[in-house]
């Protein structure tokens, strides 16, 4: 149904790249830290749909959540100067991403959030079922079109520079979404992940921030549809689903000391490329929820305490999903 292109050397990548949590103490070392999204394989594409997640995520060593999170968009490179207020309803991926920012954090969807939590000195702490879309800005290039190589600019880089120039906030509840542009080259991106998550330090702040690019120079590497798309924009669409799984793991793993299961999968790595039940529209192309008006094909993710793969959840299962002891 969902024909999902495999990358030769995938298998390979992912066994290079398995990045194991962080320890405490290790904090503060983003070049370490990153969690990624592995380019789609062969056997993702084969279990679309599926649930065949290895062990459940658990809250493993005791770290904090973002009880209250919100999220910042950084358009970087050359993207339209009007990217943050995109003329609604167009095919351009600054439309169809504001539309899936401003919507995503309310959505049926961000109630799986909603079901991590915190236990700190004894005091259960649970995700609000909200995120707060609470800025953007667009940055053509302050700190250089090369980033994440072994010298040289980062993508932690960008975010830190937006922050010191004051461009938006230093928001500790902040994830920030730094959108590379098809001219930016990040390294590893499309051949070895789709996107990442991490922190930086920022005075005396931990910043969290997440990259995903646009991916339109391999579209297959990250795209689940590259013909037809939702909104008419396989690129654009494609970052929708990368973002989404971006967006929804440093909530509950801002630290890699929270939640992640026994093989240090975090809760949207064990959904990566699975949909669950989609419908067809009258382009041919698949979705599976709709925010704001338009139709997404959004990855699935996991409750708390749970393996299976779902696209959404009832907010009344958030008090059901205590501890096991
Ligand atoms: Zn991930």
């Amino acid at each position: 149904m969902l024909k999902v292109r495999s990358a030769a050397t995938a298998l390979a990548i992912l066994t290079a790249l398995s990045v194991l949590p962080l320890s405490a103490s290790q904090a503060g070392s983003p070049a370490r830290g990153l969690h990624l999204t592995k380019e789609k394989s062969t056997s993702n594409a084969a279990s679309v749909g599926a649930s065949d997640g290895i062990g459940a995520v658990n809250y493993i060593m005791g770290g904090p959540i973002v009880a209250n999170p919100n999220s910042y968009v950084i358009w970087y490179g050359n993207w339209d100067s009007q990217s943050c207020t995109p003329t609604p309803g167009s095919d351009s991926t600054a439309s169809i991403i504001n539309d899936l920012v401003t919507n995503i954090g309310d959505s049926p969807w961000n109630n799986i959030n909603a079901t991590y939590y915190q236990i700190i000195k004894g005091i259960r702490t649970f995700v609000s079922p909200s995120i707060k879309y609470s800025g953007c800005v667009v940055d053509s290039g302050s700190v250089g079109l090369s980033l994440d190589g072994s010298t040289g600019p980062q993508v932690s880089d960008v975010v830190n520079h937006v922050l010191n120039s004051n461009l938006l906030p230093k928001d500790p509840n902040g994830v920030y979404l730094v959108l590379t542009s098809s001219n930016v080259n990040v390294n590893g991106f499309l051949t070895n992940f789709c996107g990442y998550h991490s922190f930086t330090a920022n005075d005396s702040s931990k910043i969290l921030y997440a990259f995903v690019g646009d991916p339109s120079a391999s579209l297959g590497s990250c795209v689940s549809q590259v013909l037809r798309s939702p909104n008419n924009n396989p690129a654009a669409d494609g970052m929708a689903s990368v973002l989404a799984h971006e967006l929804a793991e440093p909530i509950s793993d801002p630290y890699f000391t929270s939640w992640f299961d026994q093989s240090g999968l975090e809760n949207a790595d064990k959904c990566s490329w699975k949909y669950g039940d989609v419908i067809q529209g009258a382009n041919g192309s698949f979705s599976n929820m709709e925010l704001g008006g338009r139709k997404f094909l959004i990855q699935q993710n996991v409750p708390a305490h749970s393996n299976k793969c779902v696209s959404s959840v009832a907010l009344s299962d958030q008090n059901g999903s205590g501890p096991k002891k």
